[in-house]
């Protein structure tokens, strides 16, 4: 399988080569040049994560030198599992993406891209330092996939008192070769910062870097496995289509949807929950795709102005009418938000994180409005994770998945890092 750019003037690459390379050339993100079609039947006898996930994914490592690695890679990284349960809504059901070392989706794909760099390197003199920006859950992800990992750093930037308390806490909490560094500005200055340092050719002569951002195919690929598993299970309970609500900020894991479904997998309808960054919802509307600065809002995961996977859906479905046609996209305010998590706990007992809220919000509306079948709400965070939001609306505590508390019990550290990219550059060179 080869990968191209969606801007179509970067050559084509192996998987591995598009991994390592991150942002194309051409400053487009690789995509699979053909999509592999699958029949259910395909995964009989198939069930964990990892079985499914590794045959699913075949086909997009044929040729490349990590082909024979993938069942290994696959047993690596998807140690946790993704259960589907039933809401108390009739034909509702939550899809809990949360079960990972730092309860939130980005476990998946993080665990699954150090797997694969794990093998891609070869004893090189120096370290190669993963430097991510975060606004919380994907800098966490990745400490916890590559700490301890011989032949790699970290450098984890966060915009200081942005973050939750404990999501602060886990960012720092790694330590040996995972830096934490909260800086003196926003979530965006973190990623101008990053970009800048992947842009700087001396700087990497003397310190390599490499980017695990959510453009990553490393990330992107296996996050199509939990939707996979999700959509088989109830197809053969009830061989009928599984229609997903998916939590939306980047784009990345809505993308490992549609990617799923467009690979034959037994996904219906694919619903886009937004917070108050709306550009894709108002693009749905019929608007012109026009990028803002990002907003900050209770679900503070989601909070993206420029959604980088955009470019891959219009790949995939360049024409802008029939792209409208094949999602639906709803935007949900702190006000809905706040009203979701409340109300659902007071009438079902049932706890949601402000990310997950977002798409039961959206599955309600669609429900009011007659939609029909069986919908599974994707659930992108554990709530405890932000229990400064959470817990006042529902007026009790949430109790602290195991995981959560362990990572939570250990000391943390973060350096204080100026906005200011000298600061960075020798920061990494030291
Ligand atoms: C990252 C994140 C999202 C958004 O996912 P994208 O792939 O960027 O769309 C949603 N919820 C939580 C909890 C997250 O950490």
């Amino acid at each position: 399988m080869k990968y191209v750019s969606t801007r179509g003037q970067a050559p084509a690459l192996g998987l591995s080569a598009a991994i390592a390379t991150g942002l194309a050339p051409d400053g487009g993100l690789y995509t699979p040049q053909s999509l592999p079609r699958f029949m259910p039947e395909d995964f009989a006898g198939r069930e964990s994560i990892a079985d499914i996930a590794a045959h699913l994914l075949k086909p997009f490592f044929t040729g490349d030198a990590l082909a024979a690695e993938l069942p290994a890679i696959c047993a690596e990284a998807f140690t946790f599992p993704a259960p589907l349960h039933a809401l108390s809504t009739p034909d509702d059901q939550v899809l809990e993406l949360f079960h990972g070392p730092t309860a939130a989706f980005k476990d998946f794909g993080a665990r699954f891209l150090a797997a694969c760099m794990r093998r891609l390197r070869h004893d090189e003199a120096k370290p190669l330092t993963i430097i991510v920006a975060t606004s919380g859950d994907t800098g966490a992800a990745v400490g916890a996939a590559f700490a301890g990992m011989p032949g790699f750093r970290v450098a984890i930037l966060y915009p200081d008192g942005r973050v939750s308390p404990r999501q602060a806490h886990q960012l720092g909490c790694f330590g040996g070769n995972v830096r934490a560094l909260r800086v003196a500005g926003s979530f965006d200055d973190c990623q101008r910062l990053v970009k800048q340092a992947l842009a700087d050719e001396a700087l990497r002569a003397q310190a390599p870097l490499g980017s695990a951002n959510s453009i990553s195919l490393g990330r992107l690929l296996p996050q199509m496995a939990y939707y996979a598993q999700a959509a088989l299970a109830h197809w053969r309970a009830h061989e009928a289509k599984l229609h997903f609500v998916v939590p939306t900020g980047n784009l990345g894991n809505a993308v490992a949807c549609v990617l799923a479904r467009a690979c034959g997998l037994p996904i219906g309808a694919i619903a886009l929950a937004t917070n108050a960054n709306r550009v894709i919802p108002d693009f749905f509307a019929g608007a012109d795709y026009a990028p803002q600065p990002s907003r900050a809002t209770l679900a503070n995961a989601m909070d993206v102005g420029a959604p980088s996977n955009f470019e891959r859906l219009v790949w995939l479905y360049p024409d802008a009418a029939q792209l409208r046609r094949e999602f639906v996209a709803q935007t949900v305010d702190d006000e809905a938000i706040r009203t979701t998590i409340s109300t659902r706990y007071a009438q079902y007992g049932e706890v949601f994180c402000p990310h997950t809220a977002t798409a039961v919000h959206v599955l309600e509306r669609l429900r009011s409005d007659g939609a029909q079948g069986n919908w599974a709400v994707v659930s992108t965070a554990h709530p405890a994770k932000f229990e400064g939001i959470v817990e006042p609306l529902i007026g009790t505590s949430v109790a602290v998945p195991t995981s959560l508390a362990e990572l939570l019990d250990r000391p943390a550290h973060a350096e204080a890092l100026a906005n200011d990219y000298a600061a960075l550059r020798n920061m990494l060179r030291s």
